[in-house]
């Protein structure tokens, strides 16, 4: 028992990222107008909106989760954790004519931050398929 519990912790604390602007963002140490909060998440607004409302949504603790395709069996409670406090924030906005929610995944997927974030954009009409 020891043991797994040795594994589970180093499974928890591993994370081949390197530190973000978001890490700043999540520690308060440079500031952004965040919108939402609770102990796992943080919501703040995008600094380059490409839209009425831009807003950021990513997990406080990135443990491993420098992108999507990196999830794995433990980071499903977390992805759920992300989507629900999309839907709470686009109701604190007011968003009721609908909104995009975007993940950027690699260089394909157009990635800057290697920290996991939800792009939650709305205010205007929004164009398919997206560039
Ligand atoms: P990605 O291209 O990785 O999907 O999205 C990264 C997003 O982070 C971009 O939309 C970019 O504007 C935003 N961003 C980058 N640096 C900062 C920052 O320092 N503060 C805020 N609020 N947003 C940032």
């Amino acid at each position: 028992p020891g043991e797994e519990v040795a594994a589970q912790a180093a499974s928890l604390f591993k994370d081949s990222g390197s530190p973000t602007i978001f890490d700043k963002i999540i520690a308060k140490v440079i500031p952004s107008k965040i919108v939402y909060e609770d102990d796992k998440v943080l919501a703040f607004r995008d600094l380059n909106p490409q839209a009425p409302t831009h807003i950021l949504i990513i997990p406080k603790h990135r443990d491993g989760l420098t992108q999507l395709s990196k999830a794995e069996e433990r980071h499903k409670e977390i992805l759920g954790e992300l989507l629900y406090a999309s839907t709470v924030v686009a109701k604190k906005e007011k968003l009721d004519d609908g909104y995009r929610i975007v993940i950027n995944d690699g260089p394909q997927g157009c990635q800057s931050v290697y920290h996991l974030h939800i792009h939650l954009v709305g205010g205007r009409q929004m164009k398919w398929p997206p560039g």
